[in-house]
């Protein structure tokens, strides 16, 4: 058994995205299969991947990343057909979601078999599986002919990791394999629903929309805990609760039109400076003129939150190689992909938020 002070060592293997070379997925999925962990790329963030079925390899998961013990994890499959050993009951609802959103950035909350290891589900009699759309993910599972157990690869409380050297700093000695298969496109977790009760519930916000959740379903509603003022309220999603996404530097998140923001950040920064402090600017590609300083980021551009989904993650941790003691970060609009973004940026910035 691995200890706290022992270390792995870790194979990098670097791997083609668009078309898997099968040699390098076969060595991947014997580590899967032996009961060992690879970090693999999938379309949201890179996964660190175990056997899910086998309830030490699952261990190796929460000691390596230092996750909470009462934090589940979500399972990958490749193939709907692996549900059967692993959910007692499909509702009707779960196969139009799964034909239109799988493969792809949204988790199915089901009621679970009794071969779900309690490990991987908290104790909890439900179970968290989704199908991601990306190539190296899908012939990984494929080959280990195995669900695979896969949380996010970075270090518990953590920004997520959303490239492979990410990964890395993170989790090298600690992981029996990372894949690099370069970037991720989402660039946040995926969507959690909660479908084992009358009305689909999101607990975590992400990759898919609730306007594309309302396509297909007459009702949705958000987990009343996802917002951060509602402290009072225990999250049914147990890893909502905990202080994540975290750069090492404090955050603060200025909102308003986007004139007042630029305006209160300029402020604000000259305030910071003043104290001595080494101040950070995340930006986008609207605003990132406007100001004066020497670390300012574009995170991405406020006509298309798709990119600033996709950067957020590396910006968070290119503020901390910076060194920046706060990061003065921007609003975005809480609409579409929005809810997502905010919903890590108040998490990163513990809801300091102006
Ligand atoms: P991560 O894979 O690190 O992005 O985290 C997985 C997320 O899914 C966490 O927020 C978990 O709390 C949530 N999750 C996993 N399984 C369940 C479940 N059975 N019920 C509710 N939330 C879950
Ligand atoms: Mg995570």
């Amino acid at each position: 058994m691995k200890g706290k002070n022992t270390t792995t060592l870790t194979k990098i293997l670097t791997i083609d995205p668009s078309h898997p070379e099968i040699d390098k997925i076969l060595e991947a999925a014997k580590i899967i299969s032996d009961g060992g962990t690879v970090a693999f790329p999938t379309e949201t963030v890179y996964g660190l991947g175990a056997n899910a079925l086998d309830e030490k390899a699952i261990e190796k998961i929460f000691t390596a990343k230092g996750r909470p013990q009462d934090n589940p994890l979500i399972i990958h499959i490749s193939d709907v057909t692996q549900l059967q050993e692993l959910v007692e009951d499909i509702p009707q609802h779960a196969y139009i979601l799964m034909e239109k959103f799988w493969p792809g950035p949204l988790t199915l909350i089901f009621k679970r078999t009794n071969k779900v290891p309690d490990r991987i589900t908290g104790g909890l009699s439900t179970v968290a599986i989704r199908m991601p759309a990306h190539n190296i993910a899908l012939e990984l599972i494929r080959h280990s002919q195995l669900p695979i157990a896969a949380p996010s690869a970075n270090t518990s409380g953590k920004p997520s990791p959303t490239n492979s050297s990410h990964v890395m700093n993170d989790l090298s000695g600690k992981v029996d394999m990372i894949i690099d298969g370069g970037n991720t496109g989402v660039g946040l977790e995926s969507t959690v629903l909660d479908i084992s009760g009358d009305v689909p519930t999101i607990l975590r916000p992400g990759g898919i929309t609730i306007e594309d959740l309302l396509d297909v379903l007459p009702k949705v509603e958000y987990d009343k805990a996802i917002e951060m003022s509602n402290e009072n309220i225990i999250p049914k999603s147990p890893g909502q609760k905990y202080k994540h996404y975290s750069p090492d530097a404090n955050m603060i998140i200025v909102k308003g039109n986007v004139e007042e923001i630029v305006k209160k950040i300029m402020k604000l920064c000259k305030e910071y400076e003043a104290q001595g402090m080494n101040v950070g600017i995340m930006a986008t590609k609207q605003t990132f003129d406007k100001y004066e300083n020497d670390n300012i980021l574009v995170v991405g551009d406020r006509s298309f939150p798709e990119t600033i989904a996709s950067n957020l993650f590396n910006v968070l941790r290119r503020f901390d190689e910076k060194k920046v003691d706060i990061i003065i970060a921007e609003a975005v609009e809480e609409k579409g992909i929005g809810i997502a973004i905010m919903n890590r940026m108040k998490k990163a910035a513990g809801g300091k938020m102006i």
